[in-house]
């Protein structure tokens, strides 16, 4: 196993440091940046464009669990004459998006011999780096709210990861796995820069998918919560673009629930200021994104923006998009009913397809009522 590079960079003060020593900046305790984000080679990429199979993540060594490129799904009938389609990440072999950021992220892991890493989170990411962890051999302790559901934790216990419940808030429960940090490695998806590594193979998908149709992806709507798979989906396409592959950069556009809209501050005078608790789409509550900042950035810079949506809108998308045969987690629905609160003649116009990116299946959470 090749070992990866670990020379990381703070984009906040420029401070340089080495990820297997410490997890955020040593001097501002901002997230690092990877010094080289081994982005594939022209070549490699246009390789990607013509056919399938492609070696997107091949610099890193990543564990494999035997990944679909997953699937787009035809929705234009729910858009309102706009072309659109569903991305179909429920379909990775933990269920959710998350597994684009893990193979890479224990990929890394592996290739620096750290043999046991400590996360927080109750969900998607737990389930996932469990299962990456138990494929590459490497002990996982995910630390979760007391609180967390017992089936997400069935899942996470099924893949042999230690399971720490833990009293108090969301941020008490990041406090006990950033202080195991003694014993393992602290490698949140929030945090770790490969993860965003590995998200980026979303955008390399997407524009081969549609490049195989003719079509090209005007915009892209993702929940948006901490925006690793957003920032990582940014990467993908600033690389595609410099290589000369695709024309423009998509606009990229987040979706908050109302509950928990901290980045939609940037893009809206009349940002709500809920309590990050209490929504459906428990996936994108999120209170304090580390990367907060550049996520507002690459959103702004694409000329996208970040909508807000209530709980009845997350409830009829979910329901519109199970009506259609399409079922997601709640969490994910939020980005059809964000798709809803663009201007229409917006997405009507656009040259080039929409892209819902459905972040999770739906068999893992409870359906909210319809
Ligand atoms: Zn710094």
């Amino acid at each position: 196993v090749a070992v990866a590079d670990s020379a990381v960079v703070c984009p906040h003060c420029d401070a340089v440091g080495d990820l297997r020593h410490s997890w955020r900046c040593t001097s501002c305790n901002g997230p690092w940046d990877l010094v080289d984000w081994l982005i594939p080679s022209p070549a490699d990429l246009g390789a990607g464009l013509a056919s399938t199979g492609p070696s997107w993540l091949a610099a890193l060594d990543p564990v494999s669990l035997g990944e679909p490129v997953t699937p787009l799904v035809g929705l234009d009938d729910l858009a309102q004459g706009a072309k659109v389609y569903g991305k179909l990440e429920g379909s990775l072999p933990t269920g959710s998006f998350k597994d684009r950021g893990s193979r890479a992220l224990v990929g890394w892991l592996r290739s620096v011999c750290s043999d046991h890493v400590a996360i927080d989170s109750s969900g998607n990411a737990g389930a996932s780096m469990a299962a990456y962890c138990a494929a590459a051999d490497v002990d996982c302790d995910v630390y979760v709210p007391a609180t967390a559901s017992a089936a997400k934790l069935a899942q996470i216990r099924a893949y042999g990861a230690r399971v720490f419940a833990v009293d108090g808030s969301r941020s008490d429960v990041t406090e006990a796995a950033m202080s195991a940090g003694d014993v393992a490695t602290y490698a949140s998806h929030m945090w770790n820069p490969y993860f965003l590594v590995g998200t980026r193979t979303f955008a390399f998908e997407v524009a081969t998918q549609l490049a195989a149709t003719g079509s090209s992806v005007a915009s892209v709507v993702f929940p948006l919560g901490s925006g690793s798979l957003l920032l990582g989906a940014y990467h993908g396409f600033r690389a595609l673009l410099s290589a000369g592959l695709i024309a423009r950069m998509p606009r990229l556009v987040g979706v908050q629930a109302a509950a928990c809209a901290p980045l939609a501050r940037s893009f809206t005078d009349a940002f709500p200021d809920g309590p990050c608790s209490g929504s459906i789409a428990e996936g994108i509550l999120v209170a304090k994104p580390p990367r907060a900042d550049a996520v507002t950035a690459a959103i702004a810079e694409t000329g996208g923006t970040v909508v807000v949506v209530e709980e009845p809108e997350i409830a009829s998308a979910h329901t519109q998009l199970a009506r259609r045969g399409v079922y997601v987690e709640p969490t994910s629905a939020t980005a059809l009913a964000g798709l809803r609160r663009l201007p229409r003649s917006e997405e009507q116009a656009a040259d080039g397809a929409t892209i819902l990116a459905l972040t999770g299946s739906g068999l893992k959470s409870a359906a909210p009522p319809s």
